[in-house]
């Protein structure tokens, strides 16, 4: 007997996530709204004739048994039971590979001191590095108040200029003179220009310990799960679990005001994208994954003027990709396509950040397999220059870019797409030191719960953004009332997209 209705804001791997452990764990009946069309959010796949584009490139890999085992129930393994060639609904084991191209070279990724990489940088390059690194090391800029100051302090000015400055200023959109010391402190742990020293002392004098270490990493490290066409193919298929299993999925609605009575939301208006029909959902528990800014922007409550400040103060990062399909890629290795899923752009002439190859997450993406299919991704704001750039002159763009820094020949392009995606990254800048405050003040809606990437503004993966949703549907069944359990998940994680 279904009793309690869920109300659930948006259909990502949260949203989703929630009302499969709603329908699947207790008796409440979910109502999912969601203002696109799509399933997944930013893990949705796009599908332009027949070549889908992954945005941003998602690998499903996760420290969580509890995701993997979901993962895996929803679409599962390849493998003598499931063969990709003769079913749809199948995981794909991926070798994991992507690199950093510089200096119109690859280097690996994450950039290692290792013989190559100084043979590729040249020797005067290389020392320049090492008199910088001994400058900072013996004169460290104290206090240290910026990345900057950061990086520099950790790596020396010369290589903080070589592979850092300038890619962390083309993601954040902002120079990382006016990004806080603290969150290098927390993105880029346990680096250490010592510590890799060491290595490539060891690595000279031990060749078998490296053999090891190479071992360990293949083994570990390099694989990841990926369904056989795309994230979004893992999304729309808990979707269809859910209606079912008696839910239900509106796609068009954007949820825009959240009714509160007292310490508890009451209900949702949302408008219909096409026919601008307006509606009010009843409600007895509220899962939220939009954007917290837009969250607090539409709740009609007594917000104190404090948290609505630090809710404006919430910057979000924005980025498009430019689908670019092709004979072939200028780039190869032994005559055939470069090995990498993705690769860092790191030449500061060009714009654009990273190149998905998506032929490489997996071949079922591409329709004709004798093409290459590559996303060309922009980090940006909304409303920016970039952003408003018709699609005809970024696909120009990306052309030029491209070909600039010798990766493609412009002749070889057959066609082309752009996609541009609203709050991809959420900002550990802005008001963002202060949002204790803010979460403190949502935590005392009783029946409201916070989830995912841009619910939490959290730099949530899929797995993150799952658990979340996992844990409040646990708090939920065993009556607890604290959401701090909830803001726990991914604090301790080191894993993320592009450290
Ligand atoms: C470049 C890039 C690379 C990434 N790589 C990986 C990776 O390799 N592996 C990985 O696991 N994760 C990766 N991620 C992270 C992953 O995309 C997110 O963690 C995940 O999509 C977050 O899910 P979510 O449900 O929390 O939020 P979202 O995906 O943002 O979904 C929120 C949903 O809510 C909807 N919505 C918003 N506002 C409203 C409203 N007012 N009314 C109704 N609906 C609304 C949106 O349309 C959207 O569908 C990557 C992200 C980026 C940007």
């Amino acid at each position: 007997m279904l009793e309690k209705t869920a109300l659930i804001i948006g259909a990502g791997p949260a949203g989703l996530t929630a009302a499969y452990e709603l329908l699947t764990r207790t008796s409440c009946r979910p109502i999912v709204l969601e203002k696109s069309t799509y399933m997944g959010g930013i893990a949705r796949t796009v599908n332009y004739k027949g070549n889908r584009i992954d945005i941003g490139g998602h690998r499903f890999f996760s420290k969580s048994e509890r995701v993997m085992e979901w993962w895996l129930k929803v679409l599962p393994l390849e493998g003598s039971e499931a063969n990709p060639d003769q079913t749809d609904a199948v995981m794909l084991a991926r070798r994991r590979r992507s690199r950093i191209y510089f200096l119109r070279r690859f280097f690996e990724y994450p950039i290692r001191l290792s013989w190559d990489t100084i043979r590729k940088l040249g020797l005067r390059r290389t020392a320049r590095i090492g008199l910088s690194y001994a400058r900072a090391a013996l004169f460290p800029i104290r206090p240290e108040r910026s990345l900057e100051d950061f990086f520099i302090n950790r790596f020396g000015r010369e290589l903080y200029q070589t592979f850092f400055r300038d890619y962390t200023e083309k993601v954040w959109g902002v120079p990382c003179n006016r990004i806080s010391a603290e969150w290098g402190a927390q993105r880029v742990k346990g680096l250490s220009i010592l510590e890799a020293l060491r290595h490539l002392v060891r690595q000279a004098v031990n060749r078998k310990e490296d053999l090891a270490q190479k071992d360990i990493e293949t083994s570990l490290i390099s694989r990841f799960l990926y369904p056989k066409y795309g994230p979004g193919q893992m999304w729309e298929e808990v979707a269809r679990r859910v209606t079912q299993l008696g839910g239900e999925v509106l796609t068009g609605w954007e949820v825009q005001r959240l009714h509160a009575s007292g310490n508890r939301i009451t209900a949702l208006t949302a408008v219909h994208a096409e026919s601008g029909e307006i509606k009010r959902f009843e409600g007895d528990l509220f899962f939220s994954s939009m954007a917290v800014r837009d969250l607090v922007r539409g709740l009609e409550a007594d917000v104190p003027e404090e948290v609505r400040r630090i809710s404006e103060g919430l910057v979000y990062r924005d980025f498009i990709t430019v689908g670019l399909l092709l004979n072939k890629l200028k780039a190869q290795e032994n005559g055939r396509l470069v090995p990498d899923n993705w690769i860092y752009i790191q030449e500061p002439e060009v714009q654009v950040g990273r190149l998905q190859i998506f032929n490489n997450w997996s071949p079922y993406l591409v329709a004709d397999r004798s093409k290459v299919w590559i996303g060309l991704e922009y980090f940006c704001f909304q409303g920016d220059r970039l952003w408003n750039m018709p699609d005809q002159e970024l696909v120009q763009l990306g052309i030029r870019e491209l070909e600039r820094i010798g990766l493609i020949d412009a002749a070889e392009v057959v066609d082309s797409t752009v996609i541009r995606m609203e709050k991809a990254y959420p900002a550990y800048f802005g008001s963002y030191s202060q949002f204790d405050r803010l979460r403190d003040y949502l935590d005392q809606f009783e029946n409201l719960y916070l989830v995912g990437r841009n619910g939490m503004h959290r730099y949530n993966n899929q797995d993150h953004s799952m658990l979340a949703a996992m844990v409040a549907v646990d708090n939920i069944l065993a009556g607890v009332t604290s959401k701090a359990n909830l803001w726990a998940v991914n604090t301790e994680e080191e894993y993320h997209e592009e450290n």
